[in-house]
């Protein structure tokens, strides 16, 4: 079992130039975050909270912001990505937990939408939290933390797979079995 941590931040547009998404969830705004991808520091924080304990190295490292294909990327699927990399590697998520610190948007409106979406996708429990950065008032943009709890998985996807074609072959054969018991009655 290991504990994960992710920190992800963003510096506000002076003009919005694209939609403001959390959590793969579009928010209603008149600003955007700057940056290459899609900007969404909840999934970012989440990724760098996966990539940390099992030794994958960070975002930057498996999507450059020098790769033109990570250009306005759904960061959802960059997630869906990284899930599909630890779990090759045997792990699964027991959990993600993340503050946001934002004077705006208001975070508990999709609340229940980001945890289920990021849920999904994670195939674990995900709770968010919205802060006001007291103290930061100067703050230009969002940030977000995230904790992650993984442990190994006892069945990894291969292992799954494999059981699946012994099921499967298995289940022919008993077919073949009563089948030729049929005809010899
Ligand atoms: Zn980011």
């Amino acid at each position: 079992m290991r504990i994960g941590h992710g920190f992800d931040s963003h510096a506000w547009e002076a003009q919005k130039t694209k939609p403001l998404i959390l959590g793969g969830t579009t928010f209603k705004s008149d600003y955007s975050l700057k940056g290459h991808s899609d900007s969404d520091v909840v999934a970012h924080a989440c990724i760098d909270a996966l990539l940390g304990p099992t030794g994958l190295g960070d975002i930057g490292l498996l999507f450059p912001d020098s790769d033109p294909k990570n250009e306005n990327a759904d960061s959802i699927e960059m997630l869906r990505e990284v899930m599909a990399r630890i779990t090759d590697l045997g792990w699964k998520v027991i959990n993600i937990d993340c503050s946001v610190i934002a004077e705006k948007p208001n975070i508990s409106k999709h609340k229940e939408e980001i945890e289920n979406r990021i849920s999904s996708v994670i195939r674990a429990p995900f709770s968010i939290k919205g802060k006001h950065p007291e103290g930061f008032e100067q703050m230009n943009g969002i940030a977000c933390f995230a904790v992650s709890l993984i442990c190994e998985d006892i069945i990894t996807e291969r292992g799954r797979s494999v059981f699946a074609n012994v099921i499967g072959s298995l289940r022919d054969r008993i077919r073949r079995i009563v089948k030729a018991g049929e005809t010899n009655e």
